[in-house]
């Protein structure tokens, strides 16, 4: 489930303080037997650094039931796994629509992303990652990808909530979150010019 702003964690209480200073939110841990700390933050836009390709891990899985292992996963168009089999084409569908369909039913493997980051307020206090299902995600990562393979690795990135309100046939209006891994705008450097989204 897409929460509706970014959530932290840590079992670090200095990095919870620091990361609350530069974003907002009040640290809070999750159960008194637990060492994780949690805050979610008052920003949208998060500007990160990020080493390159070998921080992104960017796949569609199928699992099986009962936690036994995965039994599809491809780039959405070729087979990552198992190795012997790695860039035969896997046959998910072409479309975007194909494949989320195929996800929802149950038949098609769904996105499986993740990111090593440093906040680029604050590289010091060390890498966190990114976990998400999102499609949109998974596109901004795969374009990222491309880029940093191309060389344009290095420019500063930012990680960013986007907000979407459809309204239904009936009237009603729902909004959707989901994050994208962008390109920094020009002026997005110093902590104090993070935008806010409302
Ligand atoms: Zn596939």
């Amino acid at each position: 489930m897409a929460l509706s702003s970014w959530l932290v964690t840590t079992t670090n209480e200095e990095v919870a303080v620091t990361v609350s200073g530069l974003y907002g939110g009040r640290p809070r841990r999750r159960d008194r037997q637990q060492e994780a700390i949690e805050l979610m933050l008052d920003r949208d836009a998060i500007a990160v650094n990020i080493d390159g390709p070998g921080s992104v891990i960017n796949r569609m899985v199928l699992e099986q039931e009962e936690g036994r292992g995965p039994i599809h996963v491809c780039d959405g168009s070729n087979l990552l796994e198992p190795m012997g089999n790695a860039g035969d084409p896997c046959g998910c569908p072409e479309s975007l629509f194909g494949r989320k369909a195929a996800a929802r039913s149950g038949h098609g493997p769904k996105p499986d992303s993740r990111l090593a980051f440093r906040l680029a307020a604050a590289p010091g206090v060390g890498m966190f990652v990114l976990v998400s299902s999102s499609w949109a995600f998974f596109d901004s990562l795969s374009a990222a990808v491309l880029d940093m393979e191309r060389g344009a690795s290095g420019a500063r990135m930012e990680i960013r909530l986007q907000r979407k309100v459809v309204t239904t046939r009936s009237g009603m209006a729902v909004s959707y979150v989901h994050p994208i891994l962008s390109v920094a705008e020009p002026d997005f450097v110093a902590p104090g010019h993070l935008q806010l989204v409302a």
